[in-house]
């Protein structure tokens, strides 16, 4: 999940942020702390995002700079 409070912030971060089915197509929504998914055409809940940093079960691996 994503903190509520660092929500707008990841998502700042290009790839960062995941919906549940692993999109990353996702922007703030009207409804803090939520998030726009444009491949589902959903908002999902922050405790429902997946933040690919810190999650293992993320699909691809995050990369950090030269990493
Ligand atoms: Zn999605």
């Amino acid at each position: 999940m994503v903190a509520p409070d660092e929500l707008a912030e990841l998502l700042a971060e290009p790839y960062r942020v995941a919906c549940p089915n692993g999109h990353t197509a996702l922007r703030p929504a009207a409804t803090i702390p939520s998030a726009y998914c444009r491949s589902c055409r959903e908002s999902y809940h922050a405790s429902e995002l997946v933040d690919r940093r810190t999650d293992p079960d993320a699909c691809k691996p995050y990369r950090r700079g030269n990493d």
